[in-house]
Parts: C-alpha cells; structure tokens; sequence
C-alpha cells in the first residue's frame, strides 16, 4: 500500500500504530495518554484496509512505544502493528501479542477487591475463550470485560 508507506516515512522519529480496527483508535489514544504530551499525533479513522475492511492508524512523533504500552496496546487492538520509526526509516516493525498476565497497570473494577485498599500491585491474568477476552483478577478472582478496565492512577 504506497500511500500507507509514505505516511510511515513521513517522520523523522516516533511510532506508527497499524491496523487497529475501526473504532479502537480513539480509545487507544486516551489509553496510552498519548494525548497528555505536546507531541504532533496524526490520527486516520476509518481507513480502508485490506484485510479487516477499515481501519485506524494513529502516528506519533518523537515517541518510541515501550514494549510493555505495546503490549497493553494487544489487549485493546489485538490485530496491531507497532511500527517504530527512526532517521525516517522504519527501526522495528511487529505485530503485538497478547499479554498472558499484567501486572500494576489495571484498576480493579470490583470495589471490595483487597488492592483497591492495600498497597498491592493489582495483577490480571488474561484469557482469551468464547467469551472474548476476560481479565481474571489474581486477588479477588472476579472476571471483567476489557472494556470496563480503568488504568490504575500513579
Ligand atoms: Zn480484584
């Protein structure tokens, strides 16, 4: 796709989030707090793709994703690539898996859970069954949908 190629090229560093599908762009944005720093974003919702009919991509400049955002990026676009981009050429390239557990980056939803009020790392194991994907809690053993999780406040 040559348009899509220039505009991975197009910045001199940073990272290009590929293939995130349709709708999942916006609530990515807000996840990794990518809107919180003064870095130029460029955004593309809804962009025709090859493989999943549309698509979102989201490009952000100086800012390289860490493998752990990368991997919180898989529980929420887990059809993601994650592109990082240096001297305008594309350093790293690959598709983000998913977690099996993580650790201290989820709240737990369940208000009587024992990390909601001791000082505990929260810590969620992730399984992915005919419910879609689940996030079990290690401590309170309840199950949520991801999209009920909230980032735990530093
Ligand atoms: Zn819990």
């Amino acid at each position: 796709m040559p348009s899509n190629k220039l505009m991975v090229e197009a910045i001199e560093k940073g990272t290009v989030i590929d293939h995130i599908h349709a709708g999942a762009g916006i609530k990515i944005l807000r996840w990794l707090q990518l809107l919180n720093d003064h870095d130029r974003i460029t955004v593309g919702l809804n962009l025709p793709s090859k493989h999943h009919g549309y698509k979102d991509l989201i490009k952000v400049e100086n800012r390289i994703l860490t493998d752990q955002e990368a991997s919180e990026l898989a529980i929420f676009a887990p059809e993601a690539t994650v592109n990082r981009i240096e001297d305008y050429k594309v350093k790293d390239k690959f598709a983000v898996s998913l977690p099996k557990r993580v650790t201290g980056v989820f709240l737990c939803p369940n208000s009587n859970c024992i990390t909601r009020t001791e000082k505990v790392a929260t810590l969620f194991k992730l399984e992915n069954n005919k419910k879609g994907l689940r996030m079990k809690c290690h401590y309170c053993e309840k199950h949520f949908n991801r999209e009920v999780m909230s980032k735990v406040a530093f």
